[in-house]
């Protein structure tokens, strides 16, 4: 790092990875308690971006950057901003090429275009600029088919006409999901831990739940759309709904509780599965022919098609879709590694 002007400010970059071809993975700014729990973070995170890499059949593996910073309330976020961001694009470019960065919780596009002056190997920059832009809505257009794939198994319909959807998580991605199903007809309960989330329910005409009661509250779809780790051996017992799709990254606390979702007969969509629209867009910016807005819609709603595959695989092994979905990752990690 040629910068490295805050001592309390550092970035980790992660790279978990069998395939061929750069690691992609977004750039996560966030306030972590120590270093061990930003580097826990960034391990777990590369391994689910590898899944989702391989599950959604893109030639890329998986890797994630965390920027370790100082408590933006504590520290004054907008003196050091730029020069963390400064830094990891140093640390992005020593790689070389193999990770390239895009944006991810607590990032924007005009945080790519700050680390674009350090390094080349950076996407998801504005349109104007030559990139796809913010892959949130493609994220959203993801987890909407999802949820509709997850409707049809188990109310045997697609439409979300008259559903009830608990959304936790009003930002990029859950913003744009509960902006879509309310257009679909459905009513919606949401909640999340900024209360300047309240203007956009209002808008959409959703009830506003605290984040500790939305998971439990009585919904057809639960959506997660904040961050990881909400489920687990307790708040599964709590859940309200028979279906759980949504956008935030590692949901489940540990694998194991993919196995207690279906014991008590809840239909979970792997998060890696149904939130891989964002890296699908930003794998066609990487394409030869440069980025095509109409090519990255089709690939996207191909989601709703790779999950339909996994609830097959899973039905008929008589697995868990987590189990499902990782065969199918490895084995398509496996030809990448030997072909
Ligand atoms: P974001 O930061 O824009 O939104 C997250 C929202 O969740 C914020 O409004 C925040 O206030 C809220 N929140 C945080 N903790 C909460 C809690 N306990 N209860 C309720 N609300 C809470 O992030 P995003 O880009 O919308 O991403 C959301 C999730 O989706 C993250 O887990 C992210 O890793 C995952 N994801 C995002 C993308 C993408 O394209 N942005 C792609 C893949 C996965």
């Amino acid at each position: 790092m040629r910068r490295g002007r805050r001592s309390g400010c550092f970035t980790i970059v992660a790279v978990h990875s069998t395939a061929r071809g750069p690691a992609l993975g977004g750039c996560r700014l966030w306030h972590y308690v120590d270093s061990r729990a930003a580097v826990r973070d960034a391990l777990r995170l590369s391994r689910a971006m590898t899944f989702k890499s391989a599950v959604a059949g893109l030639p890329l593996g998986g890797g994630k950057g965390v920027i370790m910073a100082p408590d933006p309330v504590v520290a004054g976020e907008r003196e050091w901003r730029s020069d963390a961001l400064l830094d990891f694009g140093d640390t992005v470019e020593s790689l070389g090429g193999d990770y390239v960065t895009a944006e991810d919780v607590g990032t924007s596009s005009r945080d790519m275009e700050t680390i674009a002056l350090a390094t080349r190997h950076v996407t998801g920059l504005s349109r104007r600029l030559g990139g796809s832009g913010d892959p949130s809505p493609w994220t959203a257009l993801g987890v909407q088919a999802g949820i509709e794939v997850c409707c049809e198994r188990v109310f045997g319909t697609r439409s979300l006409a008259g559903r009830t959807i608990a959304i936790s998580g009003l930002g990029n991605v859950g913003g744009r999901v509960a902006t879509a199903c309310a257009e679909a007809g459905a009513t919606l309960l949401v909640s999340d831990i900024d209360p300047r989330k309240r203007a956009l329910a209002e808008g959409l005409g959703a009830r506003w739940a605290e984040p500790d009661a939305v998971l439990s509250a009585p919904a057809d779809v639960f959506a997660p759309c904040a961050l990881g780790g909400l489920l687990d051996h307790e708040s599964v017992l709590r859940l309200g709904a028979p279906i759980v799709a949504g956008a935030a990254n590692n949901q489940l606390a540990g694998d194991e509780v993919a196995s207690l979702l279906m014991e008590r007969g809840v239909l979970w969509a792997p998060d890696f599965v149904v939130n891989a629209g964002g890296i699908i867009n930003i794998s066609v910016e990487l394409e030869a022919g440069g980025y095509d807005p109409r090519r990255a819609g089709e690939l996207v709603r191909g989601i709703g098609t790779t999950l339909e595959r996994i609830f097959d695989d899973a039905a008929a092994g008589g697995v868990s879709p987590l189990e499902a979905a990782m065969v199918l990752a490895r084995a398509r990690l496996a030809e990448a590694a030997g072909g």
